[in-house]
């Protein structure tokens, strides 16, 4: 199993994501198989072709048209540091990531109930509902932002348009800003990156990065029950009826759960936990 850093770093790096193919494939190195069978042909000429070692911002090559149906990447450095390269047509053509088959196909890493992609606004999508334990039928939205401030008015509109929790999906956090993450918090919105969550087994097959079964919920342990629900306590400014009003058990099962009386596979004990790892739910605040 490997990450693919490079391809979701691309993925937040391209306006549109659109560039030629051959600039595709620089920026994503050994996963631009992965992208390749989802790169749909635009009527637009590219500007930049990959120099193969850029030296600096007067490479990239420049894609020339001849008029004539041939094409050219001509290194843009004042001593032409590295040859000219003819292009066919096609590849000098800018092609789009059809970014709604290609996340498609990722549904079962990602914890997301399969549905098609639907664009929402520019660089947001529907993705579909989490099957995530922690943040089980809350919409997923992904984000492909390709600049910080693309990505923070996308996240702003989607916590003015939602009254409910939602599931902030990107390609990477690199956008991510403290500041916004604070506001996710507050709302009980969840960030995930596909760089962490996304990665691709021996076989070619994505698959998601933490091991499986990791999104069970692991029991807290006997002695550390106390102060976990103290902490929890504090942080949700709650009492202890109101997390086993909200784990839905008994009060009297609630306590044995805390002296490790109750089994950690009773599904008293799993909604304790799940409750005790999520914000408590706004309509149970005091
Ligand atoms: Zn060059």
């Amino acid at each position: 199993m490997r990450t693919l850093t490079r391809l979701w770093r691309a993925l937040d790096s391209l306006p549109g994501l659109c560039d030629v193919p051959a600039y595709w494939e620089h920026l994503c190195g050994e996963d631009y198989p992965l992208v390749r069978p989802y790169l749909r042909p635009t009527a637009d000429v590219g500007a930049r072709y990959p120099c193969p070692s850029p030296r600096n911002s007067e490479c990239p090559r420049r894609i020339v048209d001849y008029e004539d149906g041939t094409f050219a990447g001509i290194c843009r450095h004042s001593e032409r540091l590295c040859s000219t390269v003819e292009i066919t047509p096609k590849e000098a053509l800018i092609h789009q990531l059809d970014i709604e088959g290609f996340i498609g196909c990722m549904a079962g890493p990602l914890c997301i109930r399969a549905q098609k992609l639907r664009q929402r606004s520019r660089g947001v999508w529907e993705a579909g509902l989490s099957t995530s334990r922690a943040t089980r039928n809350q919409p997923v939205f992904l984000l492909v932002a390709a600049t910080a401030n693309n990505f923070a008015s996308g996240i702003r509109q989607l916590l003015f348009d939602s009254s409910g929790a939602f599931v902030a999906l990107a390609p990477t956090s690199g956008y991510l800003t403290v500041d916004l993450q604070q506001i996710l918090c507050r709302r009980q919105c969840q960030f995930v990156s596909l760089e962490e969550r996304v990665g691709l087994d021996d076989q070619g097959n994505f698959v998601a990065l933490e091991a499986a079964g990791s999104d069970e919920i692991p029991p807290t342990p006997v002695e550390q029950r106390p102060g976990v629900v103290e902490q929890y306590k504090r942080d949700n400014n709650c009492t202890a009826k109101a997390i086993h009003e909200a784990a839905n058990v008994k009060g009297t099962d609630f306590y044995k759960w805390m002296r490790g009386e109750l089994p950690d596979t009773s599904g008293k004990s799993k909604r304790i936990e799940e409750i005790l790892h999520l914000p408590l739910p706004k309509n149970l605040w005091k």
